[in-house]
């Protein structure tokens, strides 16, 4: 396969296509991010490397980090996890709060704003240091010790999140929130702050597509069956109200992020991120949909 080849030429395409989309706000430091940026890395399982455009560019990764949490959770947490946060899609926005009201303070699943903030209070009981020990495990992951928070998106996040104030403090009337709210959201708006090139994302993603492995340094980081749950969770609720249309469209599980950037994983074959920050209605990046629906259908690896 010329996955070179490939990128290139649907990058090229996509470009020409004028985007509709618009650029994250409700973060004002999110909204700084020129909005013609575009980059693309794919691996292969065998060790192959394909990238285009800004591929080794820092982005903020903001819900992309949701799979990294969930990872340490599963690993450290085990089974109990699923009594405190469930595993169906919402099919509603990422940061809404109209279910945890009738569904008792239990979100619908780690992958949008209230799950991952009862992952980050699991989190919290479970590590000594969270945002140091969280930061060690994403840069044992991605075998890069360069990776870090950036304060200032962290910051300027915790300045407008009122919506997450909203949900982590109606999760603690429930009392599915047991840590300090403060603290709740201030690790957790540091995941979302983590800054990522398409080429660490789609390095670190190599793990979700080998059963759990890192095929670079051997290490099974979880087992393979709880890959193949996050993988399941990735497929059904990646990308919010609109995990059906990526799962009809490109047919990979993958996550999505305000800032603009997706990962996603081929099992088996390969994992790839792509990043564009102008973002539809649902808060997905247009042409990273765009460019991840052209390549499944021209290398026909959708994994339906
Ligand atoms: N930090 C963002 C928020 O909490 C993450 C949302 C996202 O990427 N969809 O609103």
């Amino acid at each position: 396969m010329d996955y070179q080849q490939i990128i290139h030429n649907i990058s090229e395409q996509i470009r020409g296509i004028p985007c509709q989309g618009e650029v994250a706000s409700y973060i004002p430091e999110l909204s700084k991010v020129p909005s013609n940026k575009f980059g693309v890395h794919l691996s292969t399982l065998d060790g192959e490397d394909f990238s285009f455009g800004n591929s080794d560019e820092s982005f903020s990764i903001q819900s992309i980090s949701k799979v990294i949490a969930l990872t340490l959770a599963f690993n450290l947490g085990g089974n109990d996890i699923w009594t405190r946060v469930g595993v169906e899609p919402s099919g509603n926005p990422f940061n809404s709060l109209v279910q945890l009201e009738y569904e008792k303070g239990i979100p619908r699943n780690p992958f949008i704003n209230s799950g991952a903030l009862v992952i980050s209070d699991l989190l919290i009981s479970i590590l000594e240091e969270p945002k140091k020990d969280f930061l060690h495990f994403v840069r044992s992951i991605s075998e890069n010790h360069s990776i870090s928070y950036n304060h200032r998106i962290a910051k300027s996040e915790k300045r407008h999140g009122h919506r997450n104030a909203a949900l982590v403090n109606l999760m603690k009337s429930f009392g599915n929130i047991t840590n300090n709210v403060e603290e709740v959201l201030d690790f957790y708006y540091y995941q979302c702050s983590l800054e990522m090139t398409c080429k660490e994302l789609a390095h670190t993603f190599l793990l979700y597509a080998n059963r759990g492995l890192s095929p670079s340094s051997g290490e099974q980081i979880i087992t393979a069956s709880k890959a193949k749950r996050i993988n399941a969770i990735m497929q059904t609720c990646g990308f919010y109200d609109q995990s059906g249309d990526f799962t009809f469209k490109v047919g990979l599980p993958g996550k999505s992020g305000v800032g603009g950037g997706i990962g996603a994983v081929n099992p088996g074959v390969y994992s790839i991120a792509v990043w564009s920050p102008p973002l539809n209605k649902k808060g997905n990046s247009v042409r990273g949909m765009q460019f991840l629906e052209r390549l499944t259908t021209e290398t026909k690896s959708s994994i339906f």
